[in-house]
């Protein structure tokens, strides 16, 4: 198998496994349980909870753990409304979040929220300066991703958190991080009040994820789960112990080697890039900073079919987002492509894993599905 679509989620490797079967097996207690067995399991995820903070570099006690990327995306935007409730009711983020924030957001524009889509331009890029124009004194959020995680375009957080400072702005800042942790350098979204993080984007399970929150905000912030307390009385439930210890497991793994996983899925993007780029009409989409993602278009070739073509072939490629299966998704089309363009969109995705012989394996595939068809008019 050719694995394309470390965008989409990544393998889990034995350590992390491992980390996961101790905490199910031998260290199965319950973190609020007050003997031994407890005990250990309560500093099993303290030591969780610094091993994730560490790489993100904030203190443990401001990384809460969720089941997930969406859940942390849904409770960052809730609770900062919830604050910001007495002053305003208007909304800044783009037109080309992933679904967690574009359908929450678009559900709080009908339950009476002002929200502000801004639109990318033709490159998938936006700007500070976009944000800027659309703050106004009854702004309370602006949520805006770290990486795009269909383009591969990195988004100035880091500058617009300046810029809300500058302003003197009281809108929070969210960052939805899960295609950046740990994938890009964290200066690039430094300085937001909530971020966003999932574990199986970077080598963790499925079903767990973490919202990082700022000191200043966490005694004001809503309870996303009432109950026994857990997560400093603000996300209720029995901690999923074995979930936790796999992504701190793949943190720990990830963080000491980041700079050569970084330096690899970079030469494999421009590699890929430049191999793909050779085959007749095929374009790139969108503006890939981010090393793990390539987004391109075959106009005249259905995604669709390429990716069921390539994927008989043991290639696993996406038509855009895994989350729209099949629909043409929002962010292409954000992109004001052409129809033949559109359709023809596909994303790879690469990780520690892919090997060159890996990439010449997708890049002859993709042609050869070229060659043996006729464009769609
Ligand atoms: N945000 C982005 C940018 C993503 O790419 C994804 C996953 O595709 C999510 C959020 C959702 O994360 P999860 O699958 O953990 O809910």
């Amino acid at each position: 198998m050719y694995y394309f679509d470390y965008a989409a989620t990544t393998p889990v490797k034995p350590p992390v496994a491992e980390a996961m079967v101790r905490a199910l097996t031998a260290e199965f207690g319950n973190p609020s349980s007050q003997y031994p067995l407890g005990r250990a399991a309560r500093d099993r995820l303290a030591a969780d909870r610094a091993a994730v903070a560490g790489a993100l570099g904030c203190r443990p006690e401001d990384l809460f753990f969720t089941s997930c990327g969406t859940e942390s995306d849904n409770w960052a935007i809730r609770a900062a409304l919830h604050l910001g409730r007495h002053r305003g009711k208007h909304i800044v983020t783009t037109a080309v979040e992933h679904s967690a924030v574009l359908e929450l957001c678009k559900s709080l524009a009908r339950e009476g929220y002002d929200v502000t889509f801004l639109q990318p331009d033709s490159r998938g890029r936006i700007t500070a300066e976009q944000v800027e124009s659309a703050l106004r004194e009854d702004t309370v959020l602006v949520s805006v991703m770290a990486v795009n995680n269909e383009t591969g375009n990195v988004y100035p957080v880091a500058e617009i958190a300046r810029l809300l400072q500058a302003r003197k702005s009281r809108a929070l800042l969210h960052t939805d991080a899960v295609q950046a942790f740990l994938k890009v350098p964290g200066e690039a979204f430094r300085g937001a009040d909530l971020i966003s993080l999932s574990a199986h984007k970077i080598g963790g399970p499925k079903g767990v994820g973490a919202l990082y929150a700022a000191p200043a905000i966490q005694s004001k912030l809503v309870p996303l789960l009432y109950g026994g307390g857990q997560e400093r009385g603000l996300r209720s439930g029995t901690e999923a112990t074995a979930q936790i210890a796999g992504f701190a497991e793949a943190v720990r793994q990830r963080a000491a080697r980041l700079s050569n996983i970084l330096t690899h899925t970079a030469a494999m993007q421009a590699y890929a890039r430049e191999r793909l780029l050779a085959i007749p009409g095929l374009k790139l989409l969108g503006t890939p900073e981010a090393p793990h993602i390539l987004c391109c278009t075959l106009p005249g070739y259905p995604s669709q079919n390429l990716v069921e073509d390539l994927g008989a072939q043991g290639i696993c490629i996406s038509a855009g987002s895994a989350c729209h299966r099949g629909k043409p998704s929002h962010v292409v089309a954000a992109l004001r492509l052409s129809k033949k363009e559109a359709a023809g969109a596909f994303r790879v995705s690469f990780g520690e894993d892919t090997a060159k012989e890996d990439v010449d394996a997708l890049c002859a595939a993709v042609e050869a599905h070229r060659a043996s068809r006729f464009p769609m008019l």
